[in-house]
Order: C-alpha cells, then structure tokens, then sequence
C-alpha cells in the first residue's frame, strides 16, 4: 500500500503518500467519518478506501479540497456516499478533467508507469453529491467539521476543512511543503488572501495538499513568498516590470513563477 497514517490529533489522521507526496485526511467522529480527498485514480482510491477500513468501520463522507485528478479522481471507490466540494468544483471537474487525464497520463507513460497511467484514463469521474457555496458544518457525532470556501488561490473553489476542536486545518494546495506552491490555472494575485484567511483560524496544525503537516510560522512564510509573486505579478501587469525580471526576484523557481505570471493574465485579482 502506498502511503502511511500519521496522526496529527486526537482522532485527525493523515496519510501520507510517497505518489505526489499527496496528503489525504481522515476525521474519526462517533458516528461517522470524513474522508478528505480521494487520491488520483480507482486504484489509488481503493487502496485508501481500504486503509481507511483499517481504521474504522463508521460510515464515510467524502469532501474533495479542489478538483484537481490527484485529489479527486479516486472518489469511485468509496461510492455510494456523500460528495462534498465547493460548489464550483463539480462545473471545474467536469470542464478540467479531460485536460488533466490527458496531460497526466502522459506524464505516467514518459515516467515508464504505463499501469497508473493507464488506471487514469479508465477513472471514472464522479461529480460532489453536496455542493458548498458557504460555511457548512457537518456533524460527525461528538465533534464537528467546518468546510469553508476559500478566496480564490490554487483554484477558484479551494475548500478549507477546520476542525476547532483540535485546531488542525486542511488547506488542499492552497499550502504546500517540500515544493513550491503549483501556480498553473490559479489566481495569484488573489491567494495571499486564501492563506490569510487560513492563518486567521489560528490552528495549531495546518495539513497541506503535498507535503509534511506545517505550524503557522511555516504558513506565514509561504504567505510572504505568495504575497511577492502576486506584487510582482502585478508589477508586470502594469509595465513597470519586465518578465525576467520578476522571474529573478521571485522567491521560487523560474517555471513556478511564469506559470504564475501565465495564470493571472486569464485569472485576474478577485478579493
Ligand atoms: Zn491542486
């Protein structure tokens, strides 16, 4: 099985998977748990459907943080159940997934891993049952899970999961560690925003989309190195800056920037 729980709270597991270096979630309540993100094909979401039932045998909902393939793609396998996702998740799977089963099978065939490439080509799509368009919270029996709508950032239908109770926060890719921030089809000058408003929770736990689980010194400073590529974004935007230069001033590699400096000519500052 590829991937290990780490448990980050009482009852708050992650698992931590070498593909990606992906973190999916796992919420224990007394009646029920949640299952945050669903992996990136069938096979992957089997396998964690069955290391969840390694744990418990409660009955599960699904919340995907955003619709991108790893994230989401391996929902099928814990059908039949509740789906929730932002509400602008469902329309982005349905209009993003082709363009991400083509690119990324791809990427698998180059990598000489035709069997997960293949097993994306064969995910079956599975749209959120419950779309989110506010705060919701759900009852999992003796605590309760908080799914938020983020500003725009990574996507434009991020959804933050806030457990209060033991102050742990997953981002979805609106935070990452061990890599920078995947700026391509994001809003860069709008996601700073995104991550203040994680950090305004206060928690005590921030688990991200890729990456080891971080505090909040570590989400300040990513929000630092957010907030200069969205100034020089704007920067550029405005001819006062040309692109190779903000390339050079940017805190992150070449590539992430201009795909920064890509993304905020179709994706615009919205706050
Ligand atoms: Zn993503």
């Amino acid at each position: 099985m590829d991937g290990r729980w780490v448990e980050v709270a009482e009852g708050v597991l992650v698992r931590r998977h070498t593909e990606l270096d992906l973190n999916t979630g796992l919420v224990l309540g007394e009646t029920g748990c949640l299952v945050i993100d669903t992996r990136g094909d069938g096979v992957q979401g089997a396998e964690l459907a069955a290391a969840v039932r390694e744990v418990t045998p409660l009955p599960w909902r699904v919340v995907l943080t955003h619709a991108h393939f790893d994230h989401s793609f391996g929902s099928q396998a814990f059908e039949p159940c509740e789906i929730w996702a932002h509400e602008r998740c469902g329309p982005a799977l349905a209009a993003g997934a082709e363009a991400d089963r083509k690119a990324w099978s791809e990427y698998y065939r180059e990598q000489g891993r035709p069997s997960v490439a293949e097993a994306i080509q064969a995910a079956r799509i599975v749209p959120p049952t419950h779309p989110v368009s506010g705060p919701v919270e759900l009852d999992l029996g003796g605590r309760v899970a908080h799914l938020l709508p983020a500003e725009f950032g990574h996507t434009d239908h991020d959804l933050l999961v806030w457990l209060p109770d033991v102050e742990v926060v997953f981002t979805g890719d609106l935070v990452e560690q061990g890599a920078p921030p995947a700026f391509k089809g994001s809003w860069p000058l709008a996601w700073p925003t995104a991550v203040q408003q994680v950090l305004e929770l206060k928690p005590a736990v921030v688990v991200p989309g890729h990456g080891e689980p971080v505090d909040r010194a570590f989400v300040r400073e990513q929000l630092a190195e957010l907030s200069r590529v969205a100034e020089l974004c704007a920067e550029v935007g405005a001819g006062r800056l040309d692109r190779a230069a903000a390339l050079r001033k940017s805190p992150y590699p070449e590539d992430f920037t201009a795909d920064a400096l890509e993304s905020v000519r179709t994706n615009p500052g919205h706050a």
